[in-house]
């Protein structure tokens, strides 16, 4: 069968092909733990519930306006300004089926073939991919000394003439780092000099650690809006743990929204009015659910970080956001893809290689589970990879035995 040579090129999302393999053996009775996919535990908060279920009573589901209804976005606007100290106009403003498709309308209105995206590992493995779709050409920052941030030097060294974007997530995916504030201002000083877009992926910008704070783009410029090349996205996935409703945005300047409008009117003629409503629920709503999966988040990275003091060969650079953390492991095993399959295969821990992220020798843990879940997670990665750990273990109602070491 002849299919395009761009699809064909786009990699399959590596957390969802370990999802598939952990549901087969779930379904087979296994005591799989998953330490993979990151998305909060907690219920839809019910201000989203009985918005959305009263757009649903109404009978009046039909088309929106593709860039949002007027009465999220007008939610959106206080979010921002609440959030981040800014006055937006609904023009600046454009509702999305979730961040995802957020980036990848970014990216499609202002990549040219070839143009240059600035991607700072380790990042999340959307990125490469989105920009590759919109026929764009990813170019990778590396931190060079081994941490999880990058260096402004080692950022300027990769701007060419091609540059037209760089991605930046703040808190982390996968990393759980917080870029420090003089980092982000010398990014939007370097973009506004260079002209070049500064595309800050906010989703996780709530979920923070230890009174620290991700400190926003928008605090580092004195330029307008209009004339800034500031795009931040955002989301209720992740702050409002409602990754199921997919509704993201984006702020940017009005002509990037105008042209992203007509590319969503022409592809998904926008977001269903039903979870726009449930979006605008948990916007409007009681605001505690934010600080209580945050909070819930913060105690698992506790856990996690007194599981892992035990575990020798491990090196883990401490996580101050997301839901998180990505161990380096090479002392057991350098390839990440075999060592991710060894750990589903003997401890059933589903966990996601670091090579996706640009970071080999890695793995990304999820602690958005349940505080057993990440104690159980950890005994068991411990079981099978360190020898200085207890070698009985059980698994589920199985006691297993390590002979490999
Ligand atoms: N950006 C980052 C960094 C993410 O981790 C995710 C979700 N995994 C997204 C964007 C996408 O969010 P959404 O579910 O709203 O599309």
């Amino acid at each position: 069968m002849k299919l395009s040579k761009l699809a064909l090129d786009i990699a399959e999302s590596p957390t969802l092909a370990l999802n598939e393999e952990a549901r087969q053996l779930r379904e087979r009775g296994e005591a799989v733990i998953h330490l993979g996919i990151g998305e909060p535990k907690n219920k839809t908060p019910i201000a989203a519930i009985l918005a959305s279920a009263a757009k649903l009573t109404s009978g009046e589901v039909k088309y929106t306006p593709a860039d949002g209804t007027p009465s999220l976005k007008k939610a959106v606007i206080r979010y921002t300004e609440e959030s981040y100290d800014r006055l937006v106009a609904p023009e600046n403003v454009i509702i999305t089926n979730g961040a995802k498709q957020s980036l990848f309308n970014i990216l499609y209105s202002i990549l040219n073939p070839q143009d240059e995206v600035i991607v700072l590992a380790p990042y999340w493995v959307s990125y490469p991919e989105i920009i590759k779709m919109c026929y764009g050409k990813p170019v990778f920052v590396i931190p060079e000394d081994g941490t999880f941030t990058p260096r402004f030097e080692e950022i300027e060294r990769a701007v060419t003439s091609y540059t037209r974007a760089i991605i930046v997530n703040s808190p982390n995916n996968p990393s759980g780092a917080v870029y420090p504030p003089e980092l982000i201002g010398q990014i939007v000083e370097m973009c506004e000099r260079k002209g070049i877009f500064m595309i800050c992926d906010d989703i996780y910008h709530k979920l923070v650690f230890d009174h620290k704070e991700a400190a926003p783009a928008y605090r580092f410029t004195k330029k307008d809006l209009e004339d800034s090349h500031l795009v931040v996205v955002n989301g209720v996935a992740k702050v409002y743990g409602m990754t199921g409703f997919r509704v993201g945005w984006v702020i940017a300047p009005r002509e990037l929204v105008r042209v992203m409008t007509n590319v969503t009117a022409q592809t998904t003629s926008g977001v269903s009015p039903v979870s726009q409503a449930a979006a605008e629920g948990a916007l409007n709503g009681l605001q505690s659910v934010v600080e209580a999966i945050r909070l819930q988040i913060q105690n698992n990275r506790e856990v996690l970080l007194q599981e892992m003091n035990s575990f020798r060969g491990a090196r883990l650079i401490k996580p101050d956001g997301t839901f998180y953390a990505m161990p380096d492991l090479r002392a057991f095993n350098g390839n990440s893809v075999e060592l991710a399959k060894f750990l589903l295969e003997k401890a059933l821990v589903v966990t996601v290689p670091g090579k996706e992220f640009g970071m080999e020798g890695h793995i990304r843990l999820s602690i958005s589970g349940t505080v057993k879940d990440v104690t159980e997670g950890i005994a068991r990665i411990k079981w099978a990879l360190d020898s200085s750990s207890p070698n009985e273990i059980y698994i589920g109602d199985k006691k297993m035995i390590r002979d490999w070491l």
